[in-house]
């Protein structure tokens, strides 16, 4: 049975390259009929934000990665935060101080710095220089009583050769002489996260750790862990980096970082899990479009590459249209009502007496153009408004002036009062030719037209936005932009 997991530490808002590394976990799991497990990496606790957690799980829930075990999820292997584990990190270091392979550190902080700096000054490699583990029995009991800053450091065997097979980076190996003796449970009684991670990992049965590739300089050292404990190690497999366009890694230089802003910018989770798949992974050669199923059928990790991989925003846009433009009329109405209601401040403010069929003809002109559902505040804002509220500016076109404007004005409300059904067709016969009539041209007409009836220089096609208003509403808005020139 495969179990993975994805450990995040709540210290911060949840950053796409972590929501990436749960989602492979993710798919992973759902490709093998395995279980993905969420467990909580809260040991550092002067670093605890309050709400990230709920800001991860958000994320994950948004983009439909719902975990089998973890938050809110109760299974066997819980409890899920390891802040409520620590009897078991105290017993595995307890086991490991009486084999001699983990000893107490008593060095001040003070010490510490004035030893690196040492080591710096002589340019040898920093690193704790064990003078605790060589400390006489007599020497040790006195510090013991009086210490406050006691550690337990792990004792890394000397000469080693720690070799990794990784999934996806292939063979890597680091000689132990060149690995200090690492804190594995700190003064405050919390364990490092080398050492919770791989008790946990253990305990939970995780059968392959498949984590950002900034963890590997870790690895080692959670490879002697496994080792020192006789306990078989997980597979790993560690993920390709992602950079921004100028190939440095994605940070908020490069814009939005938070899964959850893409949320609320108006991305669709679907084009999200979409773009996120292709961050180092690929199907093929070619394909671009998934749906999360045909993911879970096609995820292998043979696939997922070792060079870093480039976030590129306009081709994440490109995606959210083009997942728009496929949407059913209804479904993307439902989405926009629903997005509106949890941001309002990016909503419409649609009047009650507003029918459905109208929304649903608004929705229509602007599917065909939207890449955010934001965008369509300002896309369709005026359909919404009253027509005393609408902010009429630069109705005079270039070239015209208010005499003309006047005139084009009134010989268009004579047609619209005149025309018989009032659709797309006949608008286009029966307002096409009062430009040349009026001897202006087609787009200074149209311009006129389109501020006096939406407020906007773009709007969608005029023509359509001009049905979906209706006779009386235009009438009224081309009357109210006429009274403002004379
Ligand atoms: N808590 C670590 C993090 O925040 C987990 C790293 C791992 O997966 O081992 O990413």
């Amino acid at each position: 049975m495969i179990r993975v997991r994805f450990a995040p530490s709540p210290t911060g808002f949840p950053h796409v390259g972590n929501i990436r590394t749960a989602m492979f976990n993710w798919l992973f799991a759902r490709r093998h009929g395995g279980k993905f497990i969420v467990r909580v990496e809260d040991t550092d606790q002067n670093r605890l934000v309050s709400g990230a957690l709920d800001s991860i799980l958000e994320a994950l829930d948004w983009l439909g990665l719902q975990w089998d075990e973890g938050p809110n999820v109760e299974g066997p292997y819980g409890p899920y935060f390891q802040s409520q584990r620590l009897r078991h990190y105290e017993s595995i270091t307890d086991q490991l101080v009486k084999e001699d392979q983990a000893y107490y550190c008593y060095c001040t902080p003070e010490r510490l710095t004035c030893m690196r700096k040492r080591q710096q000054s002589l340019k040898q490699p920093t690193g704790y220089d064990r003078h605790c583990l060589n400390l006489s029995s007599p020497e040790k009991d006195k510090m013991h009583g009086a210490s406050k800053t006691r550690v337990i450091r792990f004792r890394m065997p000397n000469d080693r050769s720690i070799i990794l097979e990784d999934l996806i980076g292939g063979k890597v190996s680091w000689d132990s002489n060149l690995l200090d003796d690492f804190v594995i449970l700190k003064s405050d009684r919390y364990p490092t996260y080398h050492l919770a991670n791989v008790v946990d990992d253990h305990l939970m049965e995780i059968t392959h750790v498949l984590r950002a590739e900034e963890w590997l300089p870790s690895t080692p050292k959670h490879l002697m862990i496994y080792q020192a404990l006789n306990w078989n190690a997980p597979l790993f497999g560690h993920m390709p980096m992602i950079l921004g366009p100028d190939k440095s890694k994605l940070s908020k230089r490069h814009g939005a970082t938070s899964a959850l802003e893409y949320k609320e910018m108006g991305y669709l989770p679907e084009a999200m899990i979409n773009f996120m798949a292709l961050l180092g992974w690929s199907l093929d050669d070619h394909t671009e479009i998934f749906s999360q199923q045909d993911l879970v059928k096609g995820f292998s990790l043979d696939r997922v590459v070792k060079s870093a991989a480039i976030f590129n925003k306009e081709k994440l846009d490109w995606m959210n249209g083009l997942y728009i433009r496929s949407m059913d009329l209804d479904d993307l109405t439902v989405r926009l009502e629903d997005y509106w209601k949890e941001f309002p401040d990016q909503a419409l403010s649609i009047p009650n007496n507003v029918s459905r069929d109208y929304l649903l003809k608004v929705v229509s002109l602007i599917q065909e153009r939207l890449k955010l559902l934001s965008e369509a505040q300002e896309l369709t804002g005026f359909f919404f408004l009253d027509d005393t509220d609408l902010e009429i500016m630069e109705l005079i076109q270039k070239g015209m002036d208010a005499e003309v404007t006047f005139l084009a004005l009134n010989v268009t409300l004579n047609e619209l009062r005149a025309m018989d059904s009032f659709n797309v067709q006949n608008l286009e016969k029966c307002l096409l030719d009062i430009n040349t009539q009026l001897k202006l041209s087609r787009k200074q007409f149209l311009g006129m037209l389109r501020i006096a009836l939406t407020g906007k220089k773009i709007s969608p096609p005029i023509f359509e936005t001009m049905e979906v208003l209706g006779r009386d509403r235009c009438i009224r808005r081309l009357e109210l932009a006429r009274s403002w020139l004379s």
